[in-house]
């Protein structure tokens, strides 16, 4: 089981920051916080209620900004420190049984009109892209994961149901390039990716730039270090230097990309931007090679030298 690091936890601090824009899409997110880690209350009177739990207080505090904006409810927060040896502290947010629970529970994607649990992804919650991806950044916050880049590439996201779990399964499979799976364990169904550049295109998609960043590097330093181990006479310094060197270049090429686009760049460089970017741990004779036509070392140097200047101006 993929434990709770710190890489995991700074990819949700990241997410909990982001506040969509758009009414659909802040719909969509709280739905799937809700969805993965809510539960229904019934009270005495048969009143439902909603109970959602954390661990992050980041994400308490989102779930009660949106229930407030979405449905001006106010929802009861409560700070539970629950172990002490561990120091794991929970948070919960309780929306009371009233009038609006049922509608709440219904437009959530929760219950029906006819008080049954939905089994699976209400549709109307990710018609469109950016529902789709704010939905997924939801279902993360609520029970996802993923190891930090120094161990294993491990990203997944737990659900309760075989139907929920299959649902959010074809949810990320929607967007290109994406292979997820599922698998049971215990009552649960997990669902999840296992490759690097996968889990990369999924932080993307969700907007956890920044986490993005540090898995990026970590996982040239991973592919500089089996370099090393298969180069018996490299020298520590030289490869300290090429290191470096390789996420300077992948810091340049994503500022580009983020200000401007590749496309704004003549063919020959854009064409080695997206091979760095596929290829972040490969050395430079090697993007040579995989260039068409392939050009040398000095050649890639280079080029290198112009896209560092293209990001120099655009740095502020
Ligand atoms: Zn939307």
């Amino acid at each position: 089981m993929a434990k709770i690091d710190s890489f995991s936890a700074a990819v949700k601090a990241e997410l909990a920051r982001i506040y969509p824009d758009k009414d659909c899409c802040r719909m969509a997110e709280l739905a799937a916080i809700a969805r993965l880690d809510g539960t229904v209350t019934i009270g005495r009177n048969q009143g439902m209620g909603l109970y959602i739990t954390t661990e992050y207080s980041a994400v308490a505090r989102k779930v009660y900004r949106l229930l407030k904006d979405q449905f001006f409810i106010e929802g009861e927060l409560t700070v539970k420190r629950q172990n002490r040896l561990k120091r794991r502290t929970l948070y919960h947010i309780r929306v009371a049984s009233c009038q609006e629970t049922p509608s709440l529970l219904w437009e959530l994607g929760i219950m029906t009109p006819e008080k049954q649990i939905l089994p699976g992804i209400k549709k109307e919650l990710i018609k469109t892209k950016c529902c789709r991806s704010s939905y997924l950044r939801g279902a993360f916050l609520g029970s996802g994961s993923v190891s930090s880049p120094e161990s294993d590439y491990h990203l997944e996201i737990t659900a309760s149901s075989e139907k929920l779990g299959k649902d959010l399964m074809a949810l990320i499979n929607r967007f290109p390039g994406f292979q997820a799976k599922i698998s049971r364990r215990k009552q649960s169904y997990v669902v999840y990716l296992k490759e690097s550049n996968q889990i990369a295109d999924f932080l993307t998609l969700v907007g956890a730039h920044g986490s993005l960043l540090e898995f990026e590097n970590s996982r040239v330093l991973k592919g500089m270090k089996n370099q090393v181990n298969r180069l018996v006479n490299c020298e520590t310094a030289n490869l300290e230097k090429t290191v470096e060197a390789a996420l300077r270049q992948l810091d340049n090429i994503r500022l580009i990309e983020e200000r401007v686009g590749l496309d704004s760049l003549s063919p020959p460089l854009s064409q080695l931007a997206r091979l760095r970017l596929e290829n972040p741990e490969i050395n430079l004779k090697e993007l040579g090679e995989m260039m068409r036509p392939p050009i040398g070392k000095s050649g890639i140097n280079h080029r290198f030298r112009k896209i560092e200047e293209i990001a120099e101006g655009l740095r502020p």
